[in-house]
């Protein structure tokens, strides 16, 4: 069937169901849903045809600056649906939600810089090997209520509300609201509970294949920002948005399958449980991981959840079951044995952070990295030897790693990684001009 039959059939299909528009969407590159809305009936023209964007969406950081694409004259991709991922959530059931894949006007090449698609052909490149990178995606967010003045305060201000659920730390029922969304598009949640800082939450979306866990984490994040909106809070995932409170992680726990369905990190043989494929693994990761921190903790903020010192990883390191460790093997073994990435800040873009770990992870399986030994305790109580190495301090130190790190460059490909860096250099120039609060409190008293 072709994908406008397949797009017509699904059209009556919605029809009879009570849908009367279809929100197309696409991550940019911050990982923020773009698209366009448009009636149901639009649906097999644009699966023919796809719909048109100007690239220089991919080029526009949040300040609203357009900062020059390489493309004169900034041309049109289209976004042409994934059928396979439309969805009609239960609580609208006039709008259906479908991603898309995109495209340039000349020829049938996927764009560049669409992060679906990097992060498939890194997919692409494990099932080479007879492997599917299965990802378990783990992210925490807070919720603020805006002053109307530019600033936010806490939703909830009594200390440790972590692990409970209900009205004393969420007193608007707004984690029941979300978590019915979250099960009602398909987004497949596995739990939701007040985590450490006051008015911070966690939802555990169930693992997947890689590209299908980015779509469900990316939508969810979405989600929660939007039903965020309609309670008149503001969601969000950004790594320390209080001094004097918890950071939000992003944990991505990471195992490959092959084709049989075993999973290809566990090894009952070994002291570890842990096969030769899960060390190579976690050998490349803490290998590039200067590189795949850009991506990992893409914003200022970002580093400074890790320099709080918080449940947060200092150094590149391993451990089994050691939450210091940067990369944690959870205890369970078995088809559950897996890498748990702890590094990873909640602004990060799922697509492009996935593609970043994944990439990495296997250039250890293919040059066959030895993975060091792993570090028992608390980080900074071992020898300086012992501990792991540094890693960056800020965002144009990972900034820099990445444009020097060739696999990842060659992996991600050059133009998404110019384009980012892009991006990233007009946060980091922005913000060494910007005079912040903290410098008057420091320095007016007495200077
Ligand atoms: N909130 C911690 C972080 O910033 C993680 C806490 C946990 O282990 O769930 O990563
Ligand atoms: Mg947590």
């Amino acid at each position: 069937m072709s994908d406008v039959q397949d797009a017509s059939r699904h059209v009556q299909e919605l029809a009879s169901r009570g849908v009367r528009f279809v929100r197309l969407l696409y991550p940019d590159l911050h990982g923020i849903a773009r698209g366009k809305l448009i009636p149901l009936e639009e649906l097999p023209e644009a699966a023919a045809h796809g719909v048109a964007f100007a690239t220089g969406i991919m080029f526009t950081d949040l300040h609203h600056q357009y900062l020059g694409a390489p493309d004169p004259g900034i041309p049109d991709f289209r976004a042409v649906p994934d059928l396979s991922t439309l969805r009609v959530p239960a609580w609208d059931p006039s709008v259906a939600w479908c991603l898309t894949c995109l495209h340039r006007y000349q020829d049938d090449d996927r764009y560049e810089l669409d992060p679906r698609a990097i992060l498939s052909r890194v997919v692409q490149r494990y099932r080479a090997h007879g492997l599917e990178p299965v990802i378990g995606p783990e992210l925490e967010f807070y919720l603020l209520v805006p002053n109307g003045a530019g600033q936010y305060e806490r939703y909830f201000r009594t200390l440790s509300p972590v692990y409970t659920t209900g009205p004393l730390s969420d007193p608007r029922g707004f984690v029941r609201v979300l978590l019915a969304r979250v099960e009602d598009s398909g987004l497949h949640p596995r739990s939701a509970f007040s985590e450490y800082g006051r008015g911070q939450f966690e939802v555990n979306l169930r693992h997947g294949a890689a590209l299908d866990a980015a779509d469900r984490t990316f939508l969810y994040k979405t989600l929660v920002k939007e039903c965020a909106a309609e309670f008149g809070f503001v969601a969000t995932f950004i790594g320390k948005p209080w001094n004097d409170d918890e950071g939000s992680g992003f944990h991505v726990h990471v195992s490959c399958s092959d084709d049989a369905g075993n999973n290809r990190f566990a090894d009952d043989s070994t002291d570890d449980g842990l096969s030769q494929l899960a060390h190579h693994f976690c050998a490349g990761v803490l290998t590039h991981l200067p590189a795949i921190m850009a991506f990992l903790n893409p914003t200022i903020n970002a580093y400074r959840r890790i320099a709080a010192r918080g449940l947060v990883p200092r150094y590149a390191n391993w451990g089994l079951d050691n939450r210091f460790a940067l990369l944690r093997i959870p205890p369970e073994r078995g088809s559950a044995t897996r890498i748990e990435v702890r590094i990873g800040d909640g602004a990060a873009n799922p697509y492009l952070a996935f593609a970043a770990v994944l990439a990495a992870g296997l250039d250890g399986i293919e040059r066959q990295l030895p993975s060091p030994p792993p570090i028992v305790g608390f980080p900074d109580d071992l020898p300086e030897c012992e501990r792991g190495a540094e890693i960056p301090a800020d965002l144009q130190a990972s900034c820099r790693a990445l444009a020097a790190d060739a696999t990842l460059v060659a992996a991600l490909g050059q133009p998404l990684i110019d384009a980012y860096l892009l991006l990233k250099q007009s946060e980091l120039d922005r913000y060494a001009r910007w005079v912040s609060d903290w410098e008057l409190a420091e320095y007016v008293p007495w200077l």
